[in-house]
């Protein structure tokens, strides 16, 4: 059987500690067809980050030249820092027929589901408001301001949930996993990305 496929891009978001980056990561690890789509980042490298893999590290005077020159598909102040997502990449991954995965804050992906409604757009849940809390505080790296904070953009995120084609609750892991792997295992066959050639 022949076939062709037009390139998906999966949105993947949520608000900060409902743990979109583990199952973001876990797809890009166990699905081959998924490439992932490196952002321009203000903020510092943590130890382990490498330029151009994790993130592509700038000066807010890089990342301003890349606003000027329409060098993004969107960008966000994201906890302090801007974050942004090159556009040509994405742009040729398509054309390619090749599948990417953007892992990006609640503003980005509600502006890429505007400018590119095609794409396929999971919001991950936390199982509530007082788990969200424990994990923020848990993960350890804010402050009790930064927790009540990421709490309050949590409310106003969740709020918006509806405009996403998915929601999967990230109670357990291994199950919210599942659920994803499944809506990019349909995805991927719908006739509008999917064209088998069905021989004589
Ligand atoms: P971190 O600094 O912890 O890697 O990421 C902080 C937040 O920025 C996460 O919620 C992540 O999804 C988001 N983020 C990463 N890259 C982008 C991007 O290109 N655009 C937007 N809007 N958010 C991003």
């Amino acid at each position: 059987m022949r076939e062709t496929r037009k390139g998906m891009l999966l949105v993947i978001s949520g608000p900060s500690g409902a743990g979109k980056g583990t199952l973001f990561k876990r797809l890009l690890a166990e699905d081959e067809t998924m490439t992932f789509s490196v952002s321009y980042a203000t903020r510092a490298p943590r130890p382990g980050e490498v330029d151009g893999k994790d993130y592509h590290f700038v000066s807010n005077e890089e990342f301003d030249r890349m606003v000027e020159k329409n060098g993004f598909l969107e960008y966000a102040t994201v906890h302090a820092n801007r974050y942004g997502t090159p556009v040509q990449p994405v742009l040729e991954a398509m054309e390619k027929g090749l599948n990417m995965v953007l892992d990006i804050d609640p503003q980005g992906a509600l502006k890429v589901m505007e400018s590119m409604p095609e794409c396929v757009s999971v919001f991950i849940l936390p199982p509530s408001y007082t788990e969200l809390r424990r994990r923020l505080i848990g993960r350890n790296t804010e402050t009790p301001e930064a927790v009540e904070r990421r709490l309050g953009n949590a409310k106003g995120e969740i709020d918006q949930m509806n405009r996403y084609n998915y929601l999967v609750i990230n109670d357990d892991v291994d199950v919210a996993y599942e659920q994803l792997k499944c809506i990019v295992t349909a995805e991927k066959q719908r006739s509008v990305r999917y064209f088998p050639i069905v021989e004589e």
